[in-house]
């Protein structure tokens, strides 16, 4: 009867690890993409330079995990990463771009972060000057 309990609390600690949940859909999306399928072709084909790699069915640039800009993985990966904590955009950058890159994604980070109802409501409460 211990083992069980024992199980339990290890899957649990697995799945509550949100990075691991977003690779696992990540990996999912890849294959429904256009722009990631022709760029995991290109890498493929040996037509992209050394920074591209593609491992364990996802895109790497530079050891991070490639997303297209458009795709719905931004949002996901954002609102995973950014809506458990409502850190500030520099963190919210820091931590992303641990795992993850897509172009412009400083640009869908602040916007993203700037359109958060919390974030707004804290950012009342402080009345921070912003540049
Ligand atoms: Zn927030």
């Amino acid at each position: 009867m211990h083992y069980h309990g024992e199980k339990r609390l290890e899957m649990l600690f697995v799945i509550s690890q949100p990075e691991v949940l977003i690779f696992e859909e990540v990996r999912a999306k890849v294959k429904q993409s256009p722009i990631l399928q022709e760029l995991q072709a290109k890498i493929e084909q040996g037509e992209m330079n050394s920074d591209w790699v593609f491992r364990d069915r996802l895109l790497f640039f530079k050891d991070r995990v490639h997303l297209s800009p458009n795709s719905p993985l931004v949002n996901f990966v954002l609102s995973g990463i950014h809506d458990s904590t409502h850190e500030g955009v520099q963190k919210t950058m820091l931590r992303i771009r641990k795992d993850f890159y897509w172009p412009a994604m400083k640009t869908t980070i602040k916007d993203y972060v700037a359109a958060c109802s919390v974030c707004q409501r804290n950012k009342a409460v402080n009345l921070s000057p912003t540049g």
